[in-house]
């Protein structure tokens, strides 16, 4: 640990000189090392897996002020449902491409930065590809951490909100909702799926009173059009829990994993949205009363 400055949550936040262990497929990439991957055969994995005990995992890493307040452990999850057209994870999506990491293995690394948490305001966030395709494994997870008394996170598009029971949203302090769009065409267009289960589980998160932070990738010419920034900014602005909004600038980071997996590219010519761009569409979202990030 190196320098501590504010944070503009309130608490400080302590930036690392080097990453400890870990590193993330979007940012620095080391994958699960600092982990211990199960050696169980194969249909001992499957059972664990149902049970909870067993999860599927990309990488993992400790950031700081993204994927939630504060200084975060944040693990990504192998798979996921949804295939967005700017996808930056392109090689999270296949489940069965992540290593196999028990709860308690993850559980353990996660209670070395208990110090760092609570002096930072942050804590621990599952991610993705989408944490909800792993329910029960996140369910014992999550458990976990509030057994350890540290607050969490989790980073989804929604999609999967009927698999998250009420007890697992009882260890949830806040959720990092993807909106990818307001109109449901762009929004299977950008996804290939249908955007109503992102609006109920925003919708049960509000009735619940889950604090929840919105996000909104801003893409020109997919994402970018006033009225469809304005179906999601109304749609935000009914939901008590939100207490902040993200704009995330579309950018072409993700563009040579998608080569490099073989995978189909199709946002190639896509640039960046301009500052004014931006600045309109947080506009948007400001006249609805909301914090915008
Ligand atoms: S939900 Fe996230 S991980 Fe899944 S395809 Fe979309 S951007 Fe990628």
């Amino acid at each position: 640990m190196s320098v501590v400055t504010p944070h503009d949550a309130g608490a400080p936040v302590i930036e690392l000189a080097v990453p400890l262990v870990g590193g993330s497929h979007r940012r620095a990439s080391a994958g699960t090392a600092g982990l211990e991957v199960s050696a169980a055969d194969r249909s001992t994995r499957f059972a664990q897996m149902r049970a909870g005990e067993l999860g599927s995992l990309h990488s993992w890493e400790l950031v700081t002020a993204v994927d939630g307040p504060g200084t975060r452990m944040t693990a990504f999850l192998a798979g996921c449902p949804l295939r967005c057209l700017y996808c930056h994870n392109p090689d999270t999506l296949e489940m069965r491409h992540g290593e196999p990491v028990t709860a308690v293995e993850l559980l353990a690394r996660l209670a070395r930065y208990r110090t760092i948490f609570e002096v930072t305001g942050g804590g621990l966030t599952l991610s993705g590809g989408e944490p909800l395709m792993q329910p029960a494994f996140v369910r014992r997870v999550l458990r976990g951490a509030k057994e350890l008394g540290i607050h969490t996170a989790i980073d989804t598009s929604g999609y999967l909100g009927a698999h998250c029971s009420d007890e697992m949203l009882d260890d949830v302090d806040l959720v990092l909702l993807d909106v990818k769009s307001g109109d449901p065409e762009t929004y299977r267009r950008v996804t290939g799926h249908e955007l109503a289960p992102t609006l109920d589980f925003g919708r049960r998160l509000a009735a619940r009173g889950t604090e929840t932070w919105i996000r909104f990738v801003l893409v020109p010419g997919l994402t970018d059009d006033e009225g469809n920034v304005d179906a999601v900014a109304e749609y935000v602005a009914t939901l008590g829990s939100v207490s902040r909004v993200e704009i995330l600038p579309f950018h072409q980071m993700g563009r040579d994993k998608w080569e490099s997996l073989g995978m189909r590219y199709e946002l190639g010519q896509t640039q960046p949205p301009s500052p004014e761009l931006v600045e309109r569409v947080r506009g948007q979202f400001r006249a609805r009363g909301l914090t915008v990030h």
